[in-house]
């Protein structure tokens, strides 16, 4: 799967393979902090603070499928706008300055376009300069982000209502997205369905934000890394284990 990812990743030139594209970022606040102690001076801290400002404008920037991490997609986009062409549907859009996004840089805002998911990708095919991934060739194996139910307050399958509409519409459900039901403690005599996503499916084709019924999305994609937690070498998970 490839990842697109904002910021930073930590690949070497030639670790670009499916699972290295998974791997977190490694940004850290030490990291931030250092730097702007390099500058020391008022002028120099508050440079970082607009430099920091204008990129956090967007924090994530989602990227067509087949995107190499972002530092390295940034670095061999060609910006020619041909995965823009290639494109059926418009998902794929060029970033203007001021974007928040690297601009020239072709990205996609789930909640107006998602992608469809094209079985021949023709946005990789198009793209001349390795930017998107020729190795993908399965759609289904492309990782764009991570959905996840950010707001489970207001999603109103979790009300007690029957919504299911980003389940219904996501292209691998029961895959990708599985409704678990479980008691409503509110009337203890209906279900409450509740769709949860599931990374090692997961596209991040963003049908699931562009579908939410509500007016800002309860469901949205996001960076993997930003919407992966990390369990920690010292837990261990005996069922899990039991059934190796
Ligand atoms: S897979 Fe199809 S819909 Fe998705 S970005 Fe590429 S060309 Fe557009
Ligand atoms: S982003 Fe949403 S619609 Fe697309 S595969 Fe993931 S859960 Fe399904
Ligand atoms: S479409 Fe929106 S409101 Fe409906 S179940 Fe999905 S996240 Fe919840």
């Amino acid at each position: 799967m490839s990842e697109a990812t904002a910021g930073i990743s930590n690949e070497s030139e030639s670790s670009v393979d499916l699972k290295v594209r998974r791997k977190p970022e490694e940004i850290t606040r030490r990291g931030f902090f250092t730097a702007g102690n390099l500058l020391g001076t008022i002028t120099g801290i508050a440079a970082v603070s607009l430099a920091s400002l204008g990129q956090s404008k967007r924090a994530y920037a989602q990227r067509p499928p087949g995107a190499l991490l972002e530092k390295k997609f940034i670095s061999r986009c060609i910006k020619c706008g041909q995965c823009i062409r290639a494109c059926p549907y418009d998902s794929i859009i060029m970033a203007e300055p001021g974007s928040g996004v690297a601009p020239g840089t072709p990205y996609i805002v789930s909640r107006k376009v998602p992608c469809y998911m094209c079985p021949d990708i023709p946005c990789v095919v198009a793209c001349p300069s390795g930017a998107l991934d020729r190795q993908l060739t399965d759609i289904n194996e492309s990782s764009m982000g991570l959905a996840v139910l950010t707001d489970r307050e207001t999603c109103i399958a979790l009300k007690g209502f029957r919504c299911e509409v980003c389940y219904n519409v996501c292209p691998l459900m029961g895959k990708a997205l599985k409704l678990e039901y479980w008691v409503n403690t509110r009337t203890a005599k209906h279900a409450i369905f509740e769709p949860v996503v599931h990374s090692d499916a997961c596209t991040g084709c963003g049908k699931c934000e562009h579908a939410c019924i509500l007016d800002k999305p309860a469901i949205k994609v996001l960076n993997i890394a930003t919407a992966k937690g990390e369990l920690g070498k010292h837990y261990r998970i005996g069922w899990e284990r039991e059934r190796l």
